[in-house]
C-alpha cells in the first residue's frame, strides 16, 4: 500500500511536470479539482487508489493539439442564486469570452436530461444562440423528460411541448435534438465520495411512442439527435448493454437518416460500442473527460475514457484512431452550475487539448472539430 501511495505521488509530481512545459499547469489546481470534497489528501489518495480503471493502459501525453475546436455537447447555465452562494464566477454569459480566451470556435448547447422539470427557464438557450454567433442551440427535447413523468404530464403536454419544438426548429431556432436522456439513474449516489446532490432518475420506455416521433423529426431532416442512456448501474445491479445495444441497432435501421449520437461515448465498453459502429453507418458519440471528483466516480462503471491524470485509456485512444470518423468532443460543462466549472477554460481544456495531442496526427482535427462541423452543418470560415 505504501509503495503505491508513493508511486501515485511520483506519477502525480512528474506529470505535473510535463504538463508545465506546454501550459503553467498549477498543481493546487489539481488538488483542488481532484481532491477537493474528501477530508484530507491522505484520504484521497486512498480513494483513488482504490478507483477501479486505475489498472489499465493509458496513452501517453506529449504536445497539446493546439488547432480549432467545436465542443459539440455543453450546458451552460444563466446564474442562480445557488451557485453565487457557493461562489461560482462564470456563468453563461462569460461563455463567449472563455470559449474564446480557449480557442473554442462553436460550442453546441443543449438541455439537459432533467431540464424538463424547469422549462420555462431553459428556454433562454433559444435566445442566447441567436445572439452569439459561436453558439448553436439544439432543439429542446424536454418531450422526453415529459413523458418518462406520466403521473406530473398529460399525453396532450407532451405532444404540445413536441409540436412547440418542432416550430422553433422550423423558424430556424435550433438545430439538431436532445440532450435527450431516456434512462438517466442518480450517478451522484455512488461510492465514494458520499456527494451530497442528488440527480433525478429518468427511465422512459424505450417503446414509448414519442421517441419514434423523434427520431422521425430528426430523421426527416437529416439532423443529429443526442442520446442519453447509461447502461450501467452496477450499485443497484443494473446491466442493460444488451437491451440498449438492440435499441440504437433497431432506430439506425429504421432511420437512416438520422445522425444517432450517443452521449458520452455511449457509456459502454469501447468494443460494444464500435459494435454499433459497424452495424450502423450513422452513429457517432461525443466524447467528455471526467474532470472532477464527482465525474470521476459518477462514472465509474460508465466507462470514461480519461484517468484520474487526465490521460486517455489506450483502448479509447485507439478506437479514436480506428473510428476516427465517429468521435467528437463534447465537453458537457454546466459553466455556471458551480465553482468546478470556473476552471473549465483555464485548465479543462488545456487537459483535453493535450488528450487530442496523444492521438495520431492524422485524426486530431477530425475528433477535435471536422466531424462536428460535418455534423452540426457548422463552417467554420
Ligand atoms: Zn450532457
Amino acid at each position: 500500500m505504501q509503495k503505491i501511495l508513493i508511486l501515485f505521488l511520483l506519477i502525480i509530481s512528474t506529470s505535473a511536470k510535463s504538463f508545465d512545459e506546454h501550459y503553467k499547469f498549477e498543481h493546487e489546481y489539481y488538488e483542488r479539482i481532484m481532491f477537493g470534497k474528501s477530508k484530507s489528501i491522505e484520504e484521497a489518495k486512498k480513494l483513488i487508489d482504490s478507483y477501479k480503471y486505475n489498472k489499465l493502459e493509458v496513452r501517453e501525453l506529449s504536445k497539446p493539439y493546439l488547432g480549432p475546436i467545436i465542443d459539440g455537447h455543453a450546458h451552460p447555465r444563466k446564474a442562480s442564486q445557488k451557485a453565487l452562494s457557493t461562489g461560482t464566477k462564470y456563468f453563461i454569459d462569460d461563455m463567449p469570452m472563455l470559449t474564446d480566451k480557449a480557442n473554442i470556435s462553436m460550442t453546441v448547447i443543449m438541455i439537459t436530461p432533467n431540464t424538463y422539470y424547469d422549462e420555462t427557464k431553459w428556454n433562454y438557450y433559444y435566445d442566447f444562440a441567436a445572439n452569439n454567433e459561436n453558439v448553436l442551440t439544439n432543439c429542446h427535447s424536454n418531450f422526453i423528460g415529459m413523458a418518462a413523468n406520466k403521473k406530473k404530464y398529460k399525453k396532450s403536454v407532451v405532444d404540445k411541448e413536441f409540436d412547440e419544438t418542432i416550430q422553433k426548429f422550423k423558424n430556424g431556432k435550433c438545430y439538431g435534438l436532445g440532450e435527450a436522456g431516456l434512462v438517466h439513474y442518480n450517478k451522484k449516489k455512488k461510492n465514494p465520495p458520499k456527494y451530497r446532490g442528488e440527480q433525478s432518475e429518468l427511465d422512459l420506455d424505450l417503446k414509448h411512442p414519442i421517441i419514434d416521433k423523434a427520431f422521425e423529426f430528426v430523421n426527416e431532416n437529416k439532423m443529429p439527435i443526442n442520446l442519453h442512456l447509461e447502461p450501467f448501474h452496477e450499485m443497484d445491479g443494473i446491466d442493460r448493454l444488451i437491451e440498449f445495444k438492440k435499441f440504437y441497432k433497431d432506430k439506425c435501421r429504421k432511420y437512416p437518416d438520422a445522425k444517432i449520437v450517443l452521449a458520452h461515448t455511449g457509456m459502454m465498453p469501447t468494443q460494444d460500442l464500435e459494435e454499433i459502429f459497424d452495424y450502423c453507418p450513422n452513429t457517432y458519440t461525443d466524447w467528455k473527460i471526467a474532470f472532477h471528483w464527482s465525474s470521476l466516480w459518477g462514472f465509474e462503471d460508465l466507462h470514461i475514457p480519461n484517468d484520474y491524470r487526465f490521460k486517455l485509456h489506450e483502448v479509447w485512444a485507439k478506437s479514436m484512431e480506428k473510428y476516427s470518423d465517429r468521435y467528437f468532443f463534447g465537453s458537457d460543462h454546466k459553466l455556471g452550475k458551480s465553482p468546478s466549472y470556473d476552471v473549465f477554460v483555464e485548465h479543462y481544456m488545456k487537459h483535453v487539448r493535450l488528450m487530442i495531442g496523444s492521438l495520431s496526427p492524422d485524426v486530431q482535427e477530425k475528433i477535435a472539430y471536422k466531424n462536428a462541423a460535418r455534423l452540426f452543418k457548422i463552417n467554420l470560415n
